[in-house]
């Protein structure tokens, strides 16, 4: 395998942050970057992977200085769930970063997500769509890179709250692409609570497969958290979704 030497980018900048003792919320991201990244080694080298998935940073709950040491340790993704606590954290933290938003979203917040966001992974209904798409800015800026949430609870609960149910994805993904200012990246899940992660990422990389008949390039997966990103790794995603295994405990859990 290919060990990307990433991981041991991120030990030798802990080691160098120890040794400097100057900052030492700086010194253990490193290290639980690095951690992270040897986990995503180790699932590479068991699925037989040569591709590594990007690591998007789930920083919700933490604060701009956390964001800023992550950037200053070379993480340019980054992942935020709440658009009021995303929107004030992007205007505060002045470095050049990838903004994703994972979370679910109001119609309401849409105009303010495309001020600041480069990914939406959480395009789970129509009205949605419509609200972005009255939003955007004409002329257009930068696109933003829509996914579709999936919802992989079978049965399906009808909460509306997993994401699109798989049969309204192609639907989802004509919508995306005919809109001016959205590109469809492709899917987001999260695993489904009580049961394995595993069986339900598979499930994702079919849809994915499936998509990518009528759109072949949607081709990211975006899957895994902290406690499963092996499965996910295994399963083909293309982007890892880790906050609390990289930042900690969240400090203002509600
Ligand atoms: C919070 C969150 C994550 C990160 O979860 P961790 O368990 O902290 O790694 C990933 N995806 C979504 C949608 C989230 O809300």
């Amino acid at each position: 395998m290919d060990t990307s030497g990433i991981s041991q980018t991120f030990r030798a900048a802990a080691a160098r942050l120890a040794a400097s003792g100057e900052d030492p919320r700086s010194q253990q991201l490193a290290e639980n970057l690095a951690s992270v990244h040897e986990r995503v080694d180790r699932a590479m080298a068991a699925a037989d992977r040569r591709d590594r998935p990007t690591l998007i940073v789930v920083t919700k709950h933490f604060p701009a200085p956390d964001v800023q040491r992550l950037h200053r340790l070379g993480v340019r993704d980054v992942g935020e769930n709440r658009d009021q606590e995303a929107a004030g954290k992007a205007a505060e933290v002045q470095e050049a970063l990838r903004w994703h938003f994972i979370g679910q979203l109001q119609s309401n917040k849409a105009r303010s997500v495309l001020r600041y966001a480069d990914h939406l992974h959480s395009v789970d209904r129509p009205s949605l769509l419509k609200a972005l798409i009255k939003a955007l800015p004409s002329p257009p800026e930068k696109p933003l890179t829509c996914l579709i949430q999936v919802d992989l609870r079978d049965p399906m609960p009808a909460d509306g709250r997993g994401g699109a149910a798989p049969e309204d994805i192609e639907r989802l993904a004509e919508s995306i692409e005919a809109a001016a200012g959205l590109r469809l990246g492709g899917l987001m899940a999260v695993a489904p609570l009580g049961e394995p992660a595993g069986p339900a990422f598979e499930r994702l990389q079919q849809l994915s497969a499936q998509l990518r008949h009528s759109f072949p390039h949607a081709d990211m997966i975006s899957a895994g958290m902290s406690g499963d990103l092996e499965e996910a790794v295994a399963h083909g995603a293309t982007h890892l979704r880790v906050g609390r295994d990289v930042l900690g405990e969240r400090p203002l859990q509600r």
